[in-house]
């Protein structure tokens, strides 16, 4: 410590020392001197003195008004990192507090997954309708008077949504089945897409089956 304060005493002695800090300095000096003198002396640390005292708080002082961020002392990539995790926070939250995509945010809950799904898969037409629920499923039509009822024709009374057609209708009981079984044979749940796209070839099994859902849909609903 006592180098420290050596080194800068000999900074500020030094008339051709032109660090900013220094420089300040000795512009203040000079205004001082302008009624008076100045002596600069070393005064040991913690020696109860009151000048001393007085200067930690000035210096404590100036350090907290200090808010700005110096970004010259951390690289640039740094910088564009933390912007991108503040902003995929931000986007985080405000899909989770978003009213609308119930349906979606169940199979999609946050978006990890769904920039996995990106990268791994051509999201086409087929499977946004199984993914925002918006397509030809009876109980979208019924919801908006293009079918005059919302249940399946598998039996005529359950629900036909896109949790009923991936998981129970039997009209596409064998499809389910090859896809529950490679999954199986995979350890990843079915109908997780958190947990399908961390194996390529069970969120292809997923495409596969969702796509053929919805390729026979229409004539199945006899639309
Ligand atoms: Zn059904």
């Amino acid at each position: 410590m006592r180098l420290h304060i050596d080194r800068s005493i000999q900074s500020i002695c030094n008339r051709s020392n032109t660090h900013p800090i220094v420089a300040n300095i000795h512009q203040n000096i000079k205004k001082i001197r302008e009624d008076g003198t100045v002596d600069i002396t070393w005064v040991k640390g913690h020696a109860g003195s009151a000048g001393n005292e007085a200067a930690d708080a000035a210096a404590k002082c100036a350090a907290n008004l200090k808010k700005n961020f110096d970004y010259t002392k951390f690289p640039i990539s740094f910088v564009k990192a933390k912007i991108k995790k503040d902003n995929l926070y931000k986007w985080q939250n405000r899909y989770h507090s978003a009213p609308q995509g119930k349906h979606t945010k169940q199979l999609l809950p946050d978006l990890f997954s769904i920039k996995r799904l990106w990268k791994t898969t051509k999201i086409d037409f087929k499977l946004t309708q199984i993914l925002t629920g918006h397509g030809f499923h009876r109980e979208y039509l019924y919801r908006f008077k293009i079918s005059n009822t919302d249940t399946c024709p598998c039996n005529n009374h359950s629900v036909q949504n896109i949790d009923h057609l991936l998981k129970c209708c039997p009209r596409f009981g064998a499809q389910r089945m090859e896809h529950e079984l490679h999954c199986q044979m995979l350890k990843v749940s079915p109908y997780n897409i958190q947990e399908l796209v961390t194996k390529e070839s069970a969120i292809i099994s997923f495409v596969k089956y969702a796509s053929y859902i919805i390729d026979k849909l229409k004539s199945f609903n006899s639309i």
